[in-house]
């Protein structure tokens, strides 16, 4: 029998960051996930510090852009690399309504940090109204930081890569298959809907979809477009567009409506030619109250939930980590709007 101090269930964007808090503090543990369903590796990875469609600040917002950055230099010690790049967030304005909303809210206290009051254009670009700048923001390399953190995984025998089987959990023994555990943390984004301990949840998927493209006139500035969806130059040299927002659908099928809309998007702001070379889907994980939601099983001490991402998958699930973990670890109490205990 194998014992570890914990089993983490799920290694998207929050598996992976509570795995961190346990290399941190030099805990035990396996990472148990199959990687098929992941609304993290097919997102965007962006991290902005505002809400951009209505120009305002969001809950925790600085503490998390903080902790993300501080976070970010922890997992370089150990994987050699920092996956995150610093660049603006170009929000192209729609409308002269726009604009002075933006010039407003460039003054207010909680957003001048992160909303510049300068104006930019853009030659490659449809910007009639101007662009806005957006500071503090930038993006992970979501490709390369999946591969390589779990090639680190792997590498130090702490994952297994299945699909959970419930039947081989005994959480009264806290025993899965061969292994003994102290603590078991789900983390399984939109499929906490079949987990028998969590199905309670009352999860929503939002389906998005996103396009990799290759454009025939390359955008020389390194920045972070948007408009109705973000634009910019990925890893390997193709163009990212996207997500969507779809509660209807709960599948994994690519629907030609979210397609034609995101063509639709990128025609209007980019005036050149460009090539579709793949579409990708994913569900992002959200709650009815839209917080993230954390804490322990109201019947099994041994199980915990960590779940409810939504669309900021890379700053919730940083924070959020760290916070299940000290609750955990160091009986830091959970806030209320995120404690499981609002569901029952
Ligand atoms: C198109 C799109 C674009 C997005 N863009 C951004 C963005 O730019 N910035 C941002 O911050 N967020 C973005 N998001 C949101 C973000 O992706 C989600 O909030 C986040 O991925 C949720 O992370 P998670 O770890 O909770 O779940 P997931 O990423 O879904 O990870 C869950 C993992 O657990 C595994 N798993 C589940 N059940 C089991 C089981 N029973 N056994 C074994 N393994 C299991 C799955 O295969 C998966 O690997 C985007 C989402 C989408 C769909």
């Amino acid at each position: 029998m194998k014992n570890v101090d914990y089993i983490v269930v799920g290694g998207g964007f929050a598996g992976l960051f509570f795995v961190h808090q346990l290399i941190k503090n030099n805990k035990s543990f396996v990472l148990v996930s199959d990687r098929i369903s992941s609304a993290s590796e097919v997102s965007g990875g962006v991290v902005n510090p505002i809400v951009l469609h209505k120009f305002t600040s969001f809950w925790l917002g600085d503490e998390q852009v903080q902790f993300l950055q501080q976070t970010l230099i922890e997992i370089q010690q150990y994987l050699g690399k920092n996956y995150f790049e610093a660049m603006p967030v170009h929000r192209i304005l729609s409308d002269e309504n726009e604009k002075q909303t933006w010039i407003i809210k460039s003054k207010s206290e909680d957003l001048s940090t992160y909303i510049s009051n300068q104006f930019t254009q853009m030659n490659a670009i449809n910007n009639q109204f101007g662009i806005g700048v957006v500071q503090h923001s930038g993006r992970l390399s979501v490709h390369t930081f999946f591969k390589e953190f779990y090639q680190f995984l792997q590498d130090s025998n702490s994952y297994i890569q299945e699909s959970f089987d419930f039947n081989e959990l005994n959480p009264s023994k806290k025993i899965y298959k061969d292994i003994s555990y102290k603590h078991l943390v789900f983390a399984e984004g939109i499929r906490v809907k079949d987990n028998p301990y969590f199905s309670y949840l009352p999860i929503i998927p939002s389906k998005g979809h996103h396009l990799s493209v290759s454009i025939s006139n390359p955008i020389s500035e390194k920045v972070i477009l948007k408009k109705k969806h973000f634009f910019f130059q990925m890893e390997n040299g193709q163009y990212y567009v996207g997500g969507t927002f779809d509660r209807n659908s709960t599948d994994l099928q690519v629907m030609e409506t979210s397609v034609q809309e995101l063509k639709k998007s990128l025609e209007e702001i980019y005036p050149y030619s460009y090539l579709v070379e793949d579409v990708e889907v994913g569900l992002r994980p959200t709650l009815t109250d839209r917080r993230p939601t954390l804490g322990v099983h109201h019947e099994y001490e041994s199980l915990f939930i960590l779940n409810g991402m939504g669309t900021r998958g890379v700053l919730n699930g940083c924070y959020f980590a760290n916070e299940l973990y000290q609750f955990i670890e160091n009986h830091q109490p959970l806030l209320p709007e995120l404690d499981i205990k609002r569901f029952r």
